[in-house]
């Protein structure tokens, strides 16, 4: 299911597949919001540049995101005082506020039209417990000298305990925004299309980036923007960070919309915006978020999203329906810098905990400085090649306890299901002769049969019902029916089974 943004907006340019060796100054892996804000600046800066994707430019996270453009991330403030100080969490603060800014510099300075509006952001809460959170998050981010308000009264269509609102914050149309990025930068960069680079070799001065038709680019920069790094050793991201999906739906109503945008303080965690669609608003309810790979089905995800639409707008018609997910880190804070400390002029902007507007812009001005040799004052809040998630956090042993379940546990377990079983338009894990194997069988009752191993690191993988694909629980790739491989970190397709 397509978003809102990918389905009201079809861009005019297409994009070759690599096709020759190449050298550049700087590889840019990953076509996305990052990729491509990190290839603004360089060729700004005059450095050559490629950008290869594996698929079109924005068709992945940034294409289904909710594209709220805020410093707001959540009530972070408090547990970034708390947790590190106050001058760590003003510079995040500041970091991503100063994000805000370039991102309208970027859509001024070159014209991109891309439904670019500032509107309010408001973490709100309707239960009485989390008002304490809320006055605590106002003293945090005062005490940062950033201005924000408590706020009892909202646009929303249901009454709220308290809020806290950042004024000045945006809203956007990401994949427009993305096609602009791409129009100013064509004339400078290269642009390489359904090219998936599969490894990345230090030698020595220079790095050679390996795509899936065998060619090779030459650069002494390597910039790791596929969202979910695919080399596992070394940086170890596998284990420091996992992938969280969450749904959206776009509805329209005759009812008169709210202004700003929302997002509500605890769990259950929905977000609202509007969006511009013909010549009337839309409205976007986000939530239903778990971890990717974990079992759920329409009820419990887009069916949560469309009560609370039929509930609030009882006239409304729901014109969109689509799902993504986004890295997310052991400390809540992104991975920015060198992709590991061994590999100079090798770097990553990663685990954006579905804050990546701002996160990515935030990363590209930090590893531009980097390329250039310059200090970026926010760096060391974000540095990539950090400790502490490790060392500190619980979820650290979730992340080992569930590879190591759907890496050895899962897999020794036997599967109670058989064929005859399978619903049609449906899969499941069976067994034929000790071997698991993958089954959907389709809507005209013809089976597909796959190898459910992850071709990432050899997980389990777990059928998604929702989206007819094979999704994996560990780290977050997924797998259409046919077993082609549709998301990161896997790139390679998995084994089909003749049935
Ligand atoms: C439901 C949801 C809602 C969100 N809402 C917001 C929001 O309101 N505000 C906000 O700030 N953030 C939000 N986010 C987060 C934000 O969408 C992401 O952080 C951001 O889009 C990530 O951008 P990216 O460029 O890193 O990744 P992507 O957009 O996924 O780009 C990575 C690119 O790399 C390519 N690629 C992958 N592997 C390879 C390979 N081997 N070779 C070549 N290319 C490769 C992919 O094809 C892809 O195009 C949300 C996230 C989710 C899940």
């Amino acid at each position: 299911m397509n978003s809102i943004w990918l389905e009201t907006f079809k861009y005019n340019k297409t994009f070759e597949k690599l096709d020759q060796n190449i050298s550049c100054d700087v590889c840019i892996i990953g076509a996305g919001i990052f990729g491509l804000t990190c290839a603004y600046y360089l060729t700004k800066h005059g450095f050559n540049v490629a950008v290869l994707d594996r698929d079109d430019i924005g068709t992945k996270a940034t294409g289904h995101t909710t594209a709220k453009i805020t410093s707001q991330h959540g009530l972070i403030y408090k547990h970034l005082i708390d947790d590190y100080g106050l001058h760590f969490a003003k510079s995040y603060l500041y970091a991503n506020q100063k994000a805000i800014d370039n991102i309208k510099g970027i859509i001024d300075t070159e014209n991109i039209s891309c439904d670019f509006n500032f509107e309010n952001h408001c973490v709100y809460t309707t239960n009485a417990k989390d008002l304490k959170s809320i006055q605590d998050e106002i003293n945090a981010v005062n005490s940062l000298d950033f201005n924000c308000e408590f706020v009892t009264k909202t646009g929303l269509p249901f009454d709220i305990l308290g809020g806290i609102c950042f004024k000045n914050q945006a809203q956007f149309h990401p994949y427009k925004y993305l096609c602009g990025l791409c129009n100013s930068i064509s004339g400078r960069a290269k642009i390489f299309t359904h090219t998936t680079i599969c490894d990345v070799k230090n030698n020595g001065s220079f790095y050679t980036s390996y795509s899936d038709n065998n060619y090779k680019i030459e650069s002494k920069f390597v910039i790791m923007a596929s969202h979910y790094p695919f080399i596992n050793i070394p940086g170890f991201y596998f284990s420091k960070m996992y992938q969280s999906t969450s749904y959206l739906i776009a509805i329209e109503t005759n009812k008169t919309l709210f202004k700003g945008m929302y997002l509500s303080a605890s769990d259950p965690i929905f977000s609202f915006r509007t969006a511009k669609f013909k010549n009337k608003n839309l409205l976007l309810i986000g939530g239903a978020d778990h971890k990717t790979g974990d079992s759920h089905n329409y009820s419990t995800t887009y069916g949560v999203l469309e009560n609370i639409a039929k509930k609030y707008y009882p006239d409304c018609k729901i014109l969109y329906h689509w799902n993504t997910r986004d890295c997310i880190t052991l400390d809540k804070i992104p991975y920015i810098g060198l992709f590991s400390s061994n590999l100079p002029n090798f770097y990553i902007g990663t685990g954006f905990n579905k804050w990546g507007m701002t996160s990515s812009n935030v990363a590209s001005n930090i590893i531009v400085d980097m390329i250039n040799g310059k200090k970026n004052p926010y760096s060391f809040a974000f540095d990539s090649t950090r400790v502490n998630p490790i060392k500190n956090s619980d979820e650290f042993k979730n992340i080992i306890v569930q590879s190591s379940k759907s890496l050895i546990i899962d897999k020794l377990k036997k599967s109670n299901l058989q064929l005859d079983n399978i619903s049609t338009n449906s899969g499941g894990i069976i067994e034929i002769n000790g071997q698991k194997v993958g089954i959907y069988k389709s809507l005209d009752n013809k089976f597909f049969a796959v190898n459910p191993i992850c071709t990432h690191l050899g997980c389990l993988l777990s059928w998604n019902d929702i989206d007819k694909t094979w999704d994996c629980p560990c780290h977050g790739s997924r797998f259409d029916y046919k077993g082609k491989s549709l998301y990161d970190p896997s790139f390679k397709d998995l084994e089909v089974f003749e049935i």
